[in-house]
């Protein structure tokens, strides 16, 4: 079968291999129909950070057909469409044991500890997929995980209703978090995000203000300048909320000195490197600071939304690119050149 395997840092191969001949009895194998690329996709092919095993086929959000199930599955047949669970958590350490399988001490993902979804075919345990919504595109579908990632952000940042949210990074994670917050009665929203073009299509799909925008040099509008546009859109009540999805330093330490006294910043953006923050700012100002990883039972709880937000997440996707297309397509991802907010591959697409 055609697939997209990474051999190391920066090493991403179109391939022709087989397909695995024996199904577990637990397992269930998928023609993949449309499969998104993540922002860890890209970090893990820069950094190596999570390449446990290699050459393997990344890719992790994915929604398709069941194309044949092992003898002990009674859950899906043949013909079902399925989309996938990210997580592969070890249901033993302390943390899975508290009920947080999201901060496993030993967790993997589906595409660095297994064959994952950039392939015409993968193989997952039928425990770890789910029933796509009736009548929803497999293209949307693919945004379940994305989109539970967006949802855990949105819980953890627990807004108040009508207070002003910053969103920093408006990009899958970020612009997905600024539809569900408007689909959801918070804000107004402001977002920061250098890719013109997606702070564009997620301030027309959510009515959020646009803060900051352009190039990279203007990534860090909310440390500078910018801080009395961030204090001009917040009011009066001050800016209490905040989302960090860029990775920035800069942009960490602009948040950190716009939020007011006892503000709470969800950080969701993954750094290269270690970021160095203003740790007086969170002391003098009681500024809270949560970490956001994944999900829990979110990918679950954003089933129910598909139908409703399918019309605004259709727009937030790129026309379905074959396999063959993919390796090239991390580089223009990587220089931030994509409009759209999620890159979607169709792997039963030929190459044009
Ligand atoms: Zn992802
Ligand atoms: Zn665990």
């Amino acid at each position: 079968m055609r697939a997209v395997r990474l051999y190391g840092i920066g090493d991403l191969r179109f391939e022709v291999i087989p397909v695995r001949r024996e199904l577990g009895p637990q397992d269930v194998r998928i023609r993949v129909r449309a499969a998104g690329v993540c922002g860890s996709d890209l970090h893990n092919f820069r950094t190596g950070q999570w390449m446990r095993q290699l050459p393997i086929t990344p890719g992790h959000e994915f929604a398709g057909e069941v194309a044949e199930v092992g003898a002990g599955v009674t859950d899906f047949k043949c013909g079902d469409l399925v989309l996938g669970d990210s997580r592969v958590s070890c249901g033993r350490c302390p943390s899975c044991r508290a009920g947080r399988p999201n901060v496993c001490e030993r967790m993997g993902y589906v595409g660095e500890v297994c064959d994952g979804a950039f392939a015409e075919m993968i193989d997952l345990p039928a425990e770890r997929l789910l029933t796509v919504p009736h009548g929803v595109p497999l293209q949307v579908a693919a945004l379940a995980e994305p989109l539970g990632v967006a949802l855990r952000v949105v819980r953890r940042l627990d807004p108040a209703k009508d207070s002003p949210i910053v969103i920093a990074g408006a990009g899958p994670i970020g612009g997905l978090a600024a539809i569900l917050l408007n689909h959801l009665g918070f804000g107004p929203l402001g977002i920061i995000e250098r890719n013109t073009d997606r702070a564009g299509l997620v301030a027309s799909l959510t009515g959020a203000f646009i803060l900051g925008a352009g190039p990279a040099g203007s990534a860090g509008p909310v440390a500078s300048a910018g801080a009395d546009v961030v204090r001009r859109f917040a009011g009066q009540s001050g800016l209490r909320y905040a989302i960090e999805a860029t990775g920035s330093r800069a942009m960490v330490n602009g948040l950190l000195g716009s939020l007011t006294g006892g503000g709470r910043l969800a950080m969701v953006g993954l750094f290269r490197g270690e970021p160095a923050f203003d740790a007086n700012a969170v002391v003098e100002r009681e500024l809270e600071i949560r970490g956001c990883s994944v999900f829990c039972e979110e990918q679950r709880e954003v089933l129910p939304l598909l139908p409703l937000l399918a019309a605004q997440l259709s727009r937030v996707i790129s026309p379905g690119i074959p396999l063959e297309r993919l390796p090239g397509e991390y580089g223009r991802l990587i220089l931030g050149q994509s409009a759209f907010l999620k890159t979607i591959v169709e792997p039963w697409r030929p190459a044009t």
